[in-house]
């Protein structure tokens, strides 16, 4: 099972719990997906951001000399958790902020949509997006 951050037309935000990728895909195109507030089925996922603006180098993580692609996106994904901080939904404006001098040099990592990175990668802003892929575990 896998979880995700999903948002409505009208910016309500909820998480959806899937078998899959492809059968959310599957859902979310036959608007089997609504909002559980207002009912609309124009549901799109919300993309965790990271934004690398530090000038302090952060510790290494050991890792295997091999990862799997896998491996090597949840070794990402725990370096980012580790290293960074979370500002949640405050995410594109405290990018924006950090990037011009309003806050301190800092590593962040939140909520976003691929619409809000798309603007801040415009802007010049250094930011990563990463699907938001929670494992439920059992
Ligand atoms: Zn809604």
């Amino acid at each position: 099972m896998i979880s995700y951050d999903l948002e409505c037309k009208n910016g309500h935000r909820f998480e959806g719990i899937f078998s899959d990728y492809s059968s959310f895909c599957a859902q979310r195109d036959k608007k089997m997906i609504q909002c559980p507030i207002c009912d609309d089925s124009h549901i799109r996922q919300l993309f965790t951001g990271c934004s690398i603006q530090g000038k302090s180098s952060v510790k290494k993580t050991a890792g295997k000399e091999h990862p799997t692609v896998l491996e090597s996106l949840k070794m990402i994904e725990q370096f980012v958790k580790d290293n960074f901080e979370n500002v949640g939904k405050d995410f594109p404006d405290t990018a924006r902020a950090i990037y011009y001098g309003m806050e301190k040099e800092r590593n962040i990592y939140g909520e976003t949509t691929r619409e809000e990175i798309k603007d801040l990668v415009e802007e010049g802003i250094p930011v990563l997006p990463f699907p938001k892929n929670d494992k439920i575990e059992n």
